[in-house]
């Protein structure tokens, strides 16, 4: 039977969020030993790792060194389309895995853990969301990457951070209503500078949710020439007092070309290994987390991103498993609104390198 709760009710469902992972600290020559026979198993396996920005540094430096890449979710999938190698190891969540199979669906895909998942995604399961596209038919329905392969299937375009703000205006300039999921705080953002008649899913990042705007003035007046860094994942009151409110890509891109010397920064902390190594001479502060409504997550790490370790991405180079399937009608029905949105931002001239998504 068709679940018809609303997005509302949705909303008020708790998500189950992890413990964060604790794994064993390793010593120099021990992470070496490790990241040496993952090198050799990459080769043996024909695989390429891509590594998103908030997983664990070693895991980009990795990527990075092994000839893959860390990159944002979309340039994940797509660097992985370029590839030769007959396997992609996604280190990031699971959406972005199946995002990589879907576009990919002649590799083989493997992650580190497949129980890495995401609250945006978690909060917007298929059937109910499919009951809600379906009260509004004369909708066009805009999905944020941070979908299932199930959701992307009942859509029309799913769209990064990056591209959401020209797709949304795009549509609007053809007349179009817009049913937007599942990030209400992104969706509300780019209603705001589109104008566009839009209704929302109810759904949030458990991570960009506990970024505390009060907390955040304060953080301010301390460092009155920090630029203040915001993904659009974040509540509006946060967003408010960004100076670069933008994807991972388009922050660190922020942090290496601005001339502020600190940065207060309003995403997963993950972000700023990458931004390090960008422009080492800079001072990154974590916009706060602490303060009226802060709950045990508050700590700007998302739990599902910290599943990803050395320890299970040998693994499952070792033993081939955790493989992502997708059955082939959703896949023939996802991969439509993933490629409108590549082909929209080739057309357009939008070079998604910079754009960016989660
Ligand atoms: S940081 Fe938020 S949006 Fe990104 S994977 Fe974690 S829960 Fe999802």
């Amino acid at each position: 039977m068709t679940d018809t709760v609303s997005p509302e009710e949705i909303a008020q469902r708790p998500i189950e969020v992890p413990p964060h992972p604790q794994w064993p600290t390793l010593t120099p020559e021990e992470k070496e030993k490790l990241k040496d026979r993952i090198k050799v198993l990459l080769k043996e396996r024909n695989a390429v790792l891509v590594a998103h920005y908030y997983t664990d540094g070693d895991l980009q430096d990795l990527a990075d060194e092994t000839g893959g890449c860390a990159a944002d979710s979309l340039e994940m999938a797509r660097f992985g389309s370029e590839q030769k190698a007959s396997t992609l190891v996604v280190c990031g969540v699971r959406f972005m895995g199946e995002t990589a199979k879907i576009l990919n669906p002649e590799k083989k895909v493997l992650m580190p853990d497949l129980n890495a998942t995401c609250s945006l995604d978690e909060g917007c399961p298929a059937d109910p969301f499919s009951a809600f596209c379906d009260q509004h038919p004369d909708h066009t329905v805009v999905v944020y990457a941070n979908t299932s392969a199930a959701v992307k299937a009942r859509s029309d375009w799913m769209v990064t951070s990056g591209i959401a703000l020209p797709v949304v205006k795009h549509l609007t300039e053809q007349g179009k209503k817009i049913l937007w999921a599942p990030d209400k705080h992104l969706g509300r953002y780019v209603q705001k500078l589109t104008g566009a008649d839009m209704i929302f899913w109810q759904g949030s990042c458990v991570v960009h949710e506990e970024f505390k705007s009060v907390a955040l003035e304060g953080t301010r007046r301390l460092h009155p020439d920090a630029a203040v860094l915001v993904h659009p994942e974040s509540p509006e009151e946060v967003i408010e007092q960004a100076d670069v409110v933008g994807s991972t890509t388009a922050l660190i891109n922020a942090v290496a070309s601005m001339d502020n010397e600190e940065f207060i920064v309003a995403t997963d902390g993950g972000i700023f290994h990458k931004m390090k190594e960008m422009a080492p001479n800079k001072h990154l502060i974590e916009a706060p987390t602490a303060g009226e409504g802060a709950t045990c997550q508050s700590c700007a790490h998302c739990p599902w991103m910290g599943m990803n370790s050395l320890f299970n991405l040998l693994e499952v180079l070792e033993s081939g498993a955790n493989e992502i399937h997708i059955d082939p009608e959703t896949r023939e029905k996802a991969v439509i609104p993933i490629k409108r949105m590549l082909d929209f931002a080739k057309e357009q001239g939008i070079g998604m390198k910079n754009k960016g998504n989660a």
